[in-house]
């Protein structure tokens, strides 16, 4: 069967959002969203352009409001749901068919994702109630990452953290470094999921990844998305000192530092201005002191970090931006690969300055290795993710 139908859920603390795809198309035939959920203020959106109140609704009155608009865009029954899903720890390596063991595994997993796992499993409960004939998939963002050999996961603290408590470095973003590395591969001229790739996943929520042959060997996000690169509002990387000095000198408490390094940091906190590359770019222009900072700390910051995962590869087939800002930012691009040159890696300022927006396409100069923009396309793996398997299963499973 071909061009089956998936939908796919993200399942937030306070809101759910609903995709419907079609196999081997681009796009969503279909997207909507449930937001501010359990308060009076609830309401639904959808691509078509409606807005509903849905006062005081849960994922559930949600879900079960969003469902009759996803089946006017049925022309065939729903193949599979695929579910995001933050955190899978070292239990889940891949996406999965749910089920209770997945279920319990996923909440065990919630002191990694406090915020995260909880929400996603209220979608996944929600979806099992009103979709019970359907399978239903698992897919996480750490997954991917489980492929990092241990002295690229394994921080420098006492074995018992890790053997017994699970402290270690997981990722995130998989589910975007996986598409855009498979993607690269094939705008290359390799087979498809081959090839020596650095990720530069450029959100509000930034992490950059050293893919090998399909498989990551390093990332930048760890234990928590706060490690690493500058984000929007996360500070990345920080002397890990930094709290004892807060509590020390300022006395602030755990909750008070945790809401600075989540909050009030990166592009935000460096400008004073905003966590938006937009609109830091225009404050840029106007001569915006801050945000001339935020963005040049941001750059160096990331290609300081795609040269140290550079070690995790062999040879670099090429450089990969995605996300809002990878995708749009031809500054961030320019000045972030600036600082590359040792590595031999060089714009074309004309095609990274004229690639057309939502386009993939690559930017390097002659004799530069690979430097691609691919828009990234979460849901699109997830579907696909679902979709291969569900190809697997059991036929006796399925019924
Ligand atoms: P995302 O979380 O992937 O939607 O990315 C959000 C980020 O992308 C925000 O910082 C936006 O300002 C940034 N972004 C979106 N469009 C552009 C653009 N045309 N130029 C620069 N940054 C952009």
């Amino acid at each position: 069967m071909t061009n089956r139908l998936v939908l796919v859920i993200n399942g937030g603390s306070s809101s759910i959002k609903v995709a419907l795809r079609r196999e081997n198309t681009a796009g969503a035939i279909f997207e909507a969203i449930a937001e501010r959920l359990n308060t009076a203020q609830a309401r639904l959106s959808t691509s078509d352009g409606l807005e509903q109140d849905l006062s005081g609704a849960d994922h559930l009155a949600a879900l079960d409001a969003l469902l009759p608009l996803v089946d006017r865009h049925l022309d065939q029954p729903l193949s599979a749901v695929g579910h995001r899903v933050v955190h899978g720890g070292e239990r889940f390596t891949s996406a999965r068919l749910i089920d209770d063991e997945v279920i319990a595994g996923i909440q065990a997993n919630a002191p990694l994702a406090p915020l995260h796992n909880p929400a996603n499993l209220t979608g996944i409960r929600a979806a099992l109630k009103l979709l019970p004939g359907t399978p239903q998939f698992a897919v996480f963002d750490t997954a991917f990452h489980q492929s990092m050999p241990p002295h690229a996961f394994r921080y420098a603290l006492p074995d018992e953290l890790y053997a017994v408590h699970g402290v270690r470095r997981y990722g995130f973003h998989g589910t975007s470094h996986k598409y855009v590395s498979d993607e690269a591969s094939v705008l290359c001229g390799k087979e498809r999921g081959a090839g020596a790739w650095l990720t530069a996943h450029l959100g509000n929520g930034c992490s950059s990844c050293a893919v090998l042959d399909g498989r990551s060997m390093d990332t930048s996000m760890g234990l928590t998305p706060l490690e690493g690169l500058v984000m929007g509002t996360r500070s990345g990387d920080v002397d890990p000192n930094l709290h004892a000095h807060l509590a020390r000198t300022l006395g602030w408490d755990l909750p008070r530092i945790e809401h600075l390094l989540n909050r009030e940091s990166g592009l935000l906190g460096l400008s004073g201005l905003s966590n938006d590359m937009r609109e830091l770019e225009q404050a840029r222009a106007d001569g915006h002191s801050g945000a001339q900072l935020a963005i040049e700390v941001f750059c160096y910051r990331l290609a300081r970090s795609l040269a140290g995962l550079a070690v995790a590869l062999p040879r670099i087939d090429g450089l990969i931006f995605t996300g809002g800002i990878g995708e749009n930012s031809a500054l961030t691009r320019a000045l972030t690969v600036k600082h590359l040159a040792v590595m031999g890696l060089r714009l074309d300022p004309d095609s990274n300055s004229l690639l057309p927006r939502g386009e993939a396409g690559r930017v390097e100069a002659q004799g530069s290795p690979a430097i691609l923009v691919i828009p990234t396309d979460e849901e699109r793996q997830i579907a696909d993710e679902s979709l291969a398997l569900l190809d697997t299963q059991p036929r006796s499973q399925m019924a």
